[in-house]
């Protein structure tokens, strides 16, 4: 592993956090370092710590130990991410023989110099306890292929001699820290310590000097495995290996994100990690038994959960018996969750809460990895993890077996309630998990919509026939909002090109919940006078594109068998016909017709259809030629053409936005259409 350290970076890090002390610059300088290799530490795992003296209010000198706080990842870690704890404080509860969870927990936090501090990593007391001044702690996978054998120790004496020293399995918490320091004292020469199970802590007097051990205990570690011979695989039979793996994924993400969401309420995103090393092992008769062991360290069973699911699918053409199959599998993985749950938890005598049983790493035969969470960071990072994992577990076999944490323990570390804490528990937003695609999504109303539903949680797919405005957009509401955005450019008329958008969105996020039909544009002409052409032209966008994108969201929608919500944006023009404006006002007054005919053809399968009746909102649509000639024709100047309603008020593209909103919670509503138009009785429905 190669070792990142520069000493003018380091001086520049210096430099670029003057206004904290040159030990917190450089201790967030190396734990950057470990955070931005993957094989060392992934997503908030790992942590690090450095020990200084500062002043306080008084003017006293005290040691502080300033320690990674929860919820802080080490790759992109500030100065303000390393709550200070009082040391001599933390020290004194070392005299203690037992200290409950929640009292360390307060401990900590009552000893912070900032109260606003995010709460000390759970390894605080680990870091406290050992006096060096600074202390790196990873789950290098280097260290965790020889931390998982069942002779872990035997090898790291091949390996290291009196370099570490090793610490037996202990929950992270005040018993680790205690024993962790008593093994240091025996030979207080060592540079580190590796911990059964789990991962790696090296110490040293500067930054470098412990870094420097981290990276070169790792890289010893690294060479010993590589000089073993890797076993290949043993392919598993498939009976289609002609396949075409999207497309097989794109058939199986909505049966199991409607299976999800049955069995849990909620929406979940699907996610196919590319990778020909996960596909390998999916598809391999080891995946069998290997992949069923456990995780590779303890942290991240509250990602992956103990176990992935196997799938070994014969079926795919046919959607039920596919379904069935799925299905299946699935009730046997939670049933056996569930047994596993209840063994622990009548074992230890404890009161827990069963967390949903559903697996969150897939592997499937001929296909590969699949992950699924609630959001599509959480689904990239169990991706991440397991593809980790796969490689441990390969590499763990070559040295002798994989032999990690048992269910039991693992149990302890799931159902902790400061393991739970890491994956926060705040409210969530009305549409969260929810996959919205939007047509006509770089401006107006489609872009106001867009920007809406990101702020209630929802993830999008866009589509526009510009892709400048499309950046523009996705840029602008991917830095607003911590959702899942994709886009694409196509002209909605394009058949072809619509159906590649669905598929695009299906290979992003594993299914659809709401669709926004928005594309439109207005055309004028005299109605029996005007070219069929144009009238056939504006029927295939303001009509044909609406029914194109309709039926597509619809078979997604029963393929996932948990309903689904379309929204059209129909004029007004549908029921007023503005005069010379027939091209717009005729396929608008068909799309009202399209989406009462879906609300009642598919309101059986809980699918809602329902559209808004918007008028003169000025966006693009309207250029100001347009509107002088609107406003003319309903004889009213330009300037009071957009407030010439009941309310008297210009009505605004978000305004239609949040009519799309509540008509895609308005749980009991179908084949309806919503005016939002400050009033206009002439074009209200009857
Ligand atoms: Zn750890």
């Amino acid at each position: 592993m190669k070792n990142r350290w520069e000493d003018k970076s380091a001086k520049e890090t210096i430099n670029k956090y003057s206004f904290v002390h040159e030990d917190i610059a450089l201790r967030v300088y190396t734990s950057r370092l470990i955070g931005s290799e993957s094989s060392l530490v992934l997503h908030g795992g790992g942590n690090t710590s450095v020990k200084t003296r500062v002043k306080n209010k008084f003017s006293e000198e005290i040691d502080v130990l300033y320690v990674k706080g929860s919820g802080w990842d080490l790759d992109t870690l500030e100065p303000q991410g390393l709550p200070g704890v009082r040391l001599s404080q933390l020290l004194k509860l070392r005299d203690l023989d037992f200290l409950s969870d929640e009292d360390m927990v307060n401990e900590q936090r009552i000893n912070l110099l900032d109260a606003s501090s995010p709460n000390p990593s759970v390894e605080t007391l680990l870091h406290a306890f050992l006096p060096h001044k600074f202390i790196d702690h990873s789950h290098a996978d280097a260290i965790l292929v020889i931390a998982n054998q069942i002779f872990s120790e035997k090898i790291c004496k091949e390996i290291y001699k009196e370099k570490i020293a090793i610490v037996p399995y202990i929950m992270p918490g005040f018993e680790l820290a205690k024993s962790a320091a008593e093994i240091f004292e025996q030979n207080t020469n060592v540079e580190g310590l590796l911990l059964i199970n789990h991962g790696l802590f090296t110490f040293g007097g500067t930054a470098k000097e412990s870094y420097d051990r981290h990276i070169e205990i790792v890289t010893m570690a690294e060479e010993y495995i590589a000089d073993k011979k890797a076993k290949p695989l043993t392919k598993k039979k498939f009976s289609d290996y002609e396949h075409k793996k999207n497309e097989m994924f794109r058939t199986l993400s909505p049966i199991l994100r409607g299976l999800y969401q049955k069995k849990s309420g909620k929406s979940w995103i699907i996610n196919l990690r590319e990778s020909v090393i996960a596909e390998e092992f999916a598809s391999s008769q080891e995946v069998v038994t290997w992949s069923q062991i456990g995780t590779a360290t303890p942290d991240h069973v509250i990602r992956t959960k103990q176990k992935p699911l196997l799938l070994d699918l014969k079926e795919w053409s046919n959607t039920h018996h596919l379904k069935r199959e799925v299905s299946s599998s699935l009730e046997k993985y939670c049933k056996d969750y569930h047994t596993y749950f209840i063994t622990n938890k009548k074992s230890k005598g404890v009161d827990k809460q069963e967390l949903d049983q559903l697996p969150r790493v897939l592997l499937v035969n001929g296909l590969g990895l699949i992950t699924i969470s609630k959001s599509v960071k959480e689904a990239n990072i169990a991706a991440d993890i397991y593809e980790h994992t796969i490689d441990i577990i390969q590499k763990s076999f070559v040295l002798g077996d994989y032999s990690p944490l048992n269910s039991a323990d693992l149990f302890d570390m799931e159902y902790w309630s400061l393991e739970q804490a890491k994956l926060g528990k705040s409210k969530e937003p009305p549409l969260h998990g929810k996959v919205t695609y939007i047509s006509g999504a770089g401006s107006g109303i489609g872009l106001a919509t867009a920007k809406l539903f990101a702020e209630q949680g929802s993830n999008l797919f866009l589509v526009d026939i510009s892709q400048k405005k499309l950046d523009i957009a996705t840029e602008e509401i991917s830095k607003k909002f911590n959702i899942g955005i994709a886009s694409k450019k196509i002209n909605v008329e394009d058949e072809q090109g619509v159906k590649d958008s669905f598929e695009e969105m299906l290979n992003c996020f594993g299914g659809l919940d709401i669709l926004i039909s928005n594309a439109g544009n207005a055309v004028e002409g005299k109605i029996g006078q005007v070219d069929t052409n144009i009238l056939r032209k504006s029927f295939e966008l303001n009509f044909f594109a609406h029914q194109i994108l309709s039926s597509l969201a619809v078979k997604i929608f029963l393929n996932q068998e948990s309903g689904g919500v379309l929204l059209f944006n129909a004029s007004k023009a549908a029921f007023n016909p503005g005069k010379d404006f027939g091209p717009y006002a005729i396929p608008k007054a068909a799309v009202v017709a399209l989406a009462k005919q879906y609300a009642l053809d598919y309101g059986e399968f809980g699918i809602r259809s329902n559209a808004i009746n918007a008028d003169r909102i000025r966006t693009g649509l309207f250029s100001d030629e347009v509107i002088d000639k609107r406003a003319k024709a309903r004889g009213l100047s330009s300037k009071n053409y957009f407030k010439s309603n009941l309310l008297q008020q210009e009505v605004y593209d978000t305004d239609v936005a949040k009519g799309f909103l509540n008509l895609a919670l308005a749980e009991k509503t179908t084949g309806s259409i919503i005016t939002i138009d400050g009033g206009n009785i002439s074009a209200s429905p009857r």
